[in-house]
């Protein structure tokens, strides 16, 4: 007890000995490191969307926060500041520090940036954070955005979606022909080549032209957002898995010139936060989805369903066609694609002994 007093009254005399003769040169250190900065952040999210718009606001909260008030970021929803669809644009020319979007947007602009959003058919939400974070996925993506002046960062993960919404049965890749639905990007490709017609529209205009037949089916993201949206009032069949999106993940972009103004606390500070960002808003995903498809379950007038194997087999096939198509046109996507798929097929491996042997074991 003696020695412990003694270690601890001489640990305090120190400190203050160190604290008062350091004193002046601790005020400059500290006016230095106090330096504020004070960021504008644009998104492609409607304000404080559940999920994905409540992230990036996250973001911005724990970044002000922790840094004690040094980094301070002001976030707009989609078409607040820019276009929701712009914000790619507006963050690589400078006109804003930051952006909160999906790299799957930049198609037709950099292709390529597609792999790290998701590919249908391609990795989960675990899986592509091991590939950005140790995988060399970081690394490759950094290279892709460089001439963009844009650093990114993965931000968030709504983990697999929902293969959406119909108004008819799915039973066999038949019933595809014809078939009017809402759903983006290269999942959107795939639907076109089984024969389908994709329509692109805008959150806000899925509800209306769902409910009056405009088109026959709509994929969005899970029960947590298609609840809040009502498509459960303007479709039936709700089918699964969502094979266009199995772990998308969201990007922070930060325009290079901003990104090298920061301190080095700062910078970290940035990193840490966005892969805690990914981690919440799984969880939020994971949270919002279980509430909403007790829900779902519970309704009488909806159709929780599995998609054929066959329907799914076929659309992984036309999936990778698809990819390789664009891998044999875009030097830039042929560089992403070799090795995504390459981890993709170690991970597969994994996952198959590990986390889907124990789900099939726990459900069955
Ligand atoms: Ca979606």
């Amino acid at each position: 007890m003696k020695r412990r007093e003694f270690v601890g009254g001489l640990a305090v005399a120190a400190g203050v000995a160190a604290c008062s003769k350091a004193d002046p040169e601790q005020k400059t250190v500290a006016a230095q490191a106090g330096e504020t900065f004070e960021w504008s952040c644009v998104t492609s999210w409607p304000p404080k969307f559940p999920g994905l718009g409540m992230a990036v606001e996250n973001l911005a909260e724990r970044l002000e926060r922790a840094s004690a008030g040094r980094l301070k970021i002001k976030v707009y929803g989609g078409g607040e500041l820019v276009p929701p669809f712009e914000v790619f644009d507006a963050v690589s020319r400078g006109a804003v520090e930051m952006g909160h979007d999906a790299s799957y947007y930049h198609r037709g602009k950099v292709d390529a940036a597609q792999f790290f959003t998701a590919i249908p058919f391609g990795m989960n939400y675990m899986e592509l954070n091991a590939w950005i974070h140790y995988g060399g996925g970081l690394e490759l993506w950094r290279e892709l955005y460089e001439p963009f002046n844009l650093m990114p960062f993965l931000c968030g993960n709504t983990g697999v979606q929902m293969g959406g919404w119909f108004n008819k049965q799915i039973n066999s890749i038949d019933d595809i022909k014809g078939l009017k639905m809402r759903i983006p990007g290269l999942g959107g490709e795939v639907l076109r080549r089984a024969g389908g017609t994709p329509i692109i529209l805008p959150g806000s205009e899925i509800f209306t032209s769902l409910q009056t037949g405009a088109i026959d089916a709509t994929e969005w993201v899970g029960p947590y957002n298609d609840v809040s949206f009502g498509l459960h009032k303007a479709a039936t069949y709700y089918y699964y898995p969502g094979w266009q999106e199995t772990g998308p993940g969201l990007e922070c972009i930060i325009n290079r010139e901003a990104w090298d103004s920061l301190p080095a606390d700062l910078q970290a500070l940035v990193e840490i936060t966005c892969q805690s960002i990914t981690l919440d808003m799984a969880a939020e995903y994971s949270h919002g989805n279980a509430n909403s498809l007790q829900q779902l379950m519970a309704d009488p007038n909806i159709d929780i369903r599995p998609f054929p194997a066959e329907v799914l087999q076929h659309l992984k096939i036309i999936a990778r066609e698809i990819v390789e198509e664009m891998a044999a046109n875009d030097p830039a996507a042929a560089k992403i694609s070799k090795p995504y798929y390459e981890y993709l097929e170690k991970m597969e491996a994994n996952t198959r002994i590990s986390e889907q042997a124990y789900l099939e074991t726990r459900t069955s």
